[in-house]
């Protein structure tokens, strides 16, 4: 689709939807916020979400999307916001939504309306682009909870995916010696390509026993009682999965380890660096149509 001319709406989201709308508004999209601040720069503020729709040809929604209720996440605004089948109907005909995971509540009338839904939560390039402030953050977490410098600490990272492969990285080059736990042979090779040390999980106790750091990406139970009960008593967890993340929580405090789930990091402690990804990512899925 064409940006220029083009009304889009952006409804609800955070300080990241404010880059997403300077950047539409920079490729001469009209846009329309609601479930916003008001006088936000680029945007026409909406009272109602149907107002902001009225007309586009593209709905942003933020990436948590809605809740079961249909609630737009707006953690800007105190007031709530809803978005239903009446809204919807205002779009122009076609007009895509993107939200990072559509609920049925969503993505039932948007099938019904026939509009196509762009979910981004699997996208894997904004999924790489995210992963750096997701490191910087856990790397924020462990400076601020321990008294060691990463440089010359123990780091195990379980999983090499895109936020496993950043972060290990990252530690790396910060001087921290690095074992990666994963279960796919190549990605145990990419990870002895970036000069760190591989292990599978039931070779994982050696470097899980000695670390100081212990990064999990891995959205299944993998920290499990036992092997946190192999871990030292200083080390610290950062579970960087999706709820309810990789640890067997209840063990870790039961063994008196520090284990913090630490979610919608990118959001938090880059929302700028993070916003300009998302609408790099929003405009490339928009002209692609
Ligand atoms: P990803 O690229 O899919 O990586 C996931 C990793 O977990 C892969 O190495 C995968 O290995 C491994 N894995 C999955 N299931 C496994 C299992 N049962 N046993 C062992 N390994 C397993 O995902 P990602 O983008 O790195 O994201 C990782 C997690 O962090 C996700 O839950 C994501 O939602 C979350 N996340 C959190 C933040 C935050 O701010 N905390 C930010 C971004 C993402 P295989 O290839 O072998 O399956």
């Amino acid at each position: 689709m064409q940006l220029a001319g083009s009304k889009v709406a952006v409804v609800g989201g955070d300080a990241r939807e404010r880059e997403v709308i300077a950047a539409l508004a920079a490729s001469g999209a009209v846009v329309s916020a609601a479930a916003r601040p008001p006088g936000e720069p680029g945007a026409t503020w909406c009272a109602t979400v149907g107002d902001a729709l009225a007309g586009a040809s593209a709905l942003i929604l933020p990436l948590p999307g809605v809740d079961v209720r249909a609630r737009v996440h707006a953690p800007l605004v105190a007031e709530q916001f809803f978005i239903n089948a009446s809204d919807l109907e205002r779009l122009l005909p076609g007009a895509p939504i993107l939200v990072g995971t559509a609920r049925p509540c969503l993505s039932e009338p948007a099938a019904r309306l026939g509009h196509p839904l762009v979910e981004l939560a699997e996208d894997d390039e904004l999924a790489i682009y995210n992963s750096i402030p997701t490191a910087e953050g856990a790397l924020q977490m462990a400076m601020e909870r321990r008294l060691i410098t990463i440089h010359d600490s123990r780091a195990v990272v379980l999983g090499l995916g895109r936020c496993g492969t950043t972060l290990a990285r990252t530690l790396a080059a910060l001087g921290s010696h690095v074992t990666v736990v994963a279960r796919k042979p190549a990605d145990r090779a990419r990870a002895f390509s970036l000069g760190l040390a591989a292990t599978d999980y039931p070779d994982a106790v050696p470097a899980l026993a000695a670390a100081d750091f212990i990064f999990n990406t891995v959205p299944s139970l993998v920290l499990t009682a036992k092997l946190l009960a192999l871990t030292r008593p200083e080390c610290l967890i950062i579970d960087l999965a999706s709820a309810p993340g990789g640890t067997d929580f209840a063990a870790a405090e039961r063994l008196g380890r520090e284990a913090v789930l630490a979610p919608g990091l990118p959001g938090k402690v880059a929302p700028v660096t993070a916003g300009r990804a998302l609408a790099r990512v929003v405009l490339a899925r928009l002209t692609a149509r």
